[in-house]
């Protein structure tokens, strides 16, 4: 069945993942056709050819039937690499090695929906062809007898392979496994639409600031476009969308390095410590008076024009974080009330 395979991350690291195994079997082609080991080098002729058609696979995105080829290949040709040269050899690593190959595909699958692929039975798989690869030598001469100084060579190189093998593919595990969790946390923490903070961002980030620092000298406001309704409605969602994204660039620019969250819908917090270089009610004011004069052009043919009231709370030495919020929230309100297009800074 072909997997359709959207994730480029995913898909190089197949790449990577076929080009390593092309080149491990390339080495052992050469080996086995200098070392006459004749079955092997059969062997490896089918499976340099499968890798080198790989690549072929993979850009079709036919990936779990080139993951089930993949893992068949390497058990059926350690297996018969054990039986033609012996145990000394340590072919048979390459199923303890596969078990990283496994549990990888495993989790590649499961994150691509498919839940066919169970790690624990391949390793089940390989297992018991450790052991039948153990007692066949242990009972059977190897069909090549080999030179002893040839047989140490080859558990060497085996050796070098497996492990180099391995620490490739718990490499790519991590490096995927970190790639989705920062995703996923962006995710947890920004508003799409806007690239903004959310509120579940700020409130953790509010309360850990709460616990450590002086907070005497924060201030928080809360900005809420006016009749922001009333543009979804004359110019459609989409234009209220663009109306959003360009009330938060307006937010960056003014803000610079202040924390401006977009608190929910057309509502944003802006929190920040009074340094004394610049008044908070000076930057609301200008935040507000910026946004009533600018033009903001949708479409090339549209011109949305917005006005935004804000409610601003000092902070209050023994203030709850609910308490702090609720005061500029009331103050918001207020304005909202007395006319809208305004800064509130004081009362209750
Ligand atoms: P007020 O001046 O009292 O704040 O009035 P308002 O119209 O701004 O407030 P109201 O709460 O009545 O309406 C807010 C609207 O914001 C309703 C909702 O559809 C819209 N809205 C919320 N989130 C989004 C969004 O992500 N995109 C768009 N386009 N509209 C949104
Ligand atoms: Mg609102
Ligand atoms: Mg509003």
């Amino acid at each position: 069945m072909d997997i359709y395979v959207n994730d480029i991350t995913a898909k190089r690291s197949l790449v990577i993942v076929n080009s390593f195994l092309l080149v491990l079997h390339t080495c052992m082609l050469i080996f086995f056709a200098c070392a006459g080991i004749r079955l092997m080098a059969y062997v490896n002729v089918f499976s340099v050819s499968f890798y080198a058609l790989g690549f072929l696979l993979l850009k079709q995105e036919k990936t779990l039937l080139y993951m089930f080829v993949t893992f068949v290949e390497i058990m059926a040709h350690m297996f018969l690499a054990v039986v033609s040269v012996g145990w000394g050899f340590g072919f048979q690593l390459y199923f303890i090695g596969c078990l990283a190959i496994v549990f990888y595909v495993d989790y590649f699958s499961t994150r691509l929906g498919q839940y066919h692929f169970k790690g624990i039975v391949f390793s089940v798989v390989s297992a018991l062809l450790y052991i039948a690869g153990l007692l066949v030598t242990r009972y059977r001469e190897p069909l090549y007898p080999t030179d002893p100084r040839l047989e140490f060579a080859g558990l060497v190189i085996n050796s070098v392979m497996v492990f180099t093998a391995v620490t490739l593919f718990f490499s790519i595990l991590t490096m995927l496994a970190t790639y989705y969790e920062e995703k996923l946390s962006y995710q947890a923490t920004h508003d799409n639409l806007t690239g903004m903070v959310n509120r579940h961002y700020l409130v953790e980030h509010l309360e850990s600031v709460y616990a450590s620092q002086d907070m005497s000298r924060y201030w928080l406001a809360i900005l809420d476009i006016d009749d922001f309704k009333g543009i979804n409605d004359k110019y459609g969602h989409l234009c209220g969308d663009f109306a959003l994204r360009s009330m938060a660039e307006k937010l960056r620019e003014i803000c610079g390095e202040l924390t401006v969250c977009r608190w929910g819908g057309e509502e944003f917090v802006i929190v920040g410590p009074d340094d004394g270089s610049r008044r908070p009610e000076d930057i609301l004011e200008e935040i507000r008076s910026s946004v009533a004069c600018k033009d903001f052009e949708y479409d090339c043919s549209t011109t949305v024009n917005m006005t935004v009231t804000i409610g601003l709370a000092c902070y209050r030495e023994g203030q709850t974080l609910d308490e702090w919020i609720n005061l500029a929230d009331r103050r918001l309100y207020r304005g909202k009330q007395s006319g809208k297009n305004q800064v509130v800074c004081a009362g209750e």
